[in-house]
């Protein structure tokens, strides 16, 4: 490849060409040396186009209604002259199995739509290679031009904190179930949380949906604000019926201006790529140390030492990590 193939991806992202957009998506996500390199390259060089859009964030468990309302939310946006783009973070994907995210006729009216882009989560692996490319692709999308861009996970170990701390802001979208409220809530998800909304409020179900929604304000009320500018509302929505979904957008544009007003929105952007360069340069020490043919040679020795408690573990990774000086 030469740089005149960087070129023509550059322009064809800078340009909108949406098979030029899933061909860059594409170098991003495949695992040879070469075509990482062109990647690292492209974005580096589109990155001064990058940062513009509303980076949001939607998580729920399967089944709570993730894609109607992202397709409901989009279609509105859409029409509303917005550029939207869908990607997936979804390590437990795989391209041939097929996953949930990863079909697109969840979301068949917003994919028909030429100012909508959707993008299913890269294949499995490490929930850190999935969230690396997610972010990359994000990149690519904003240079792209799309304004909107909504990073959608379900709640696989620990992939709502990964999201959260790629976008601007982080709906958790909640059933109202019966029972206790709170039951069946991941530990952290609150916080992590910049709203809540209740889905499936239609019908039988609105009046369930409200009370849940009070429910859950009130163990709000319980946790520090991340932001002493924001506090997490509870909304609850209809995909259906189409209610609820401007309120959501809102507060989502309500949220920006005030931290942008308060400068937090540039603090928390600064946090989040400093965050991620030091996840790449652990990612990148650890492949270079199970890369290391002397780290290769030893290990499996200095692992049967501390199995059989020979050795101390303090002491075969000490010896281990002196490969990597030499
Ligand atoms: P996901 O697994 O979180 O993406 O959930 P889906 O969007 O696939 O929705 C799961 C089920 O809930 C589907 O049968 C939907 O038709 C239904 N559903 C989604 N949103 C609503 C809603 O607003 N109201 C009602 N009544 N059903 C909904």
């Amino acid at each position: 490849m030469n740089t005149m193939d960087i070129q023509s991806y550059i322009d064809g992202v800078l340009n909108r060409e949406r098979r030029m957009v899933s061909k860059t998506i594409t170098l991003i996500e495949s695992s040879l040396a070469a075509h990482q390199d062109m990647a690292r390259r492209i974005i580096d060089s589109l990155l001064p186009h990058t940062g513009k859009a509303v980076r949001f964030g939607i998580t729920g468990v399967p089944g709570v209604g993730k894609s109607t309302f992202i397709e409901s939310i989009g279609m509105t946006l859409v029409q509303d002259g917005h550029r939207v783009a869908v990607l997936a973070v979804d390590p437990s994907s795989r391209r041939s199995g097929g996953s949930v995210l990863a079909d697109k006729t969840r979301m068949e009216k917003l994919a028909a739509e030429p100012h909508a882009f959707i993008r299913p989560s890269p294949s499995g692996g490490a929930l850190g290679g999935v969230a690396r490319k997610t972010r990359e692709t994000m990149l690519i999308c904003e240079a792209a031009g799309y304004d909107v861009i909504i990073v959608e996970t379900v709640g696989v170990g620990q992939s709502e904190t990964t999201v959260a701390s790629m976008v601007d802001f982080f709906l958790v979208l909640m059933l109202a179930g019966a029972g206790d409220e709170l039951q069946g809530i991941k530990k952290g998800i609150l916080e992590l949380a910049d709203g809540i909304a209740i889905t499936k409020a239609d019908g039988d179900n609105v009046a369930k949906a409200r009370k849940a929604a009070r429910t859950y304000d009130n163990a709000l009320h319980f946790l520090r604000p991340a932001s002493p500018v924001w506090i997490p509302p509870v909304l609850t929505c209809s995909a259906v019926d189409r209610t609820g979904i401007r309120e959501i957008w809102q507060a989502v544009l309500s949220h920006r201006k005030k931290l942008s007003d308060s400068g937090e929105l540039a603090q928390k952007r600064q946090q989040q790529a400093l965050d991620w360069m030091w996840s790449l340069i652990e990612e990148g020490l650890k492949y270079r140390f199970n890369q290391n043919p002397e780290v290769k040679k030893h290990l499996p020795k200095l692992t049967r030492g501390v199995e059989k408690g020979t050795t101390a573990p303090t002491i075969a990774a000490e010896e281990l990590l002196f490969f990597l000086d030499n």
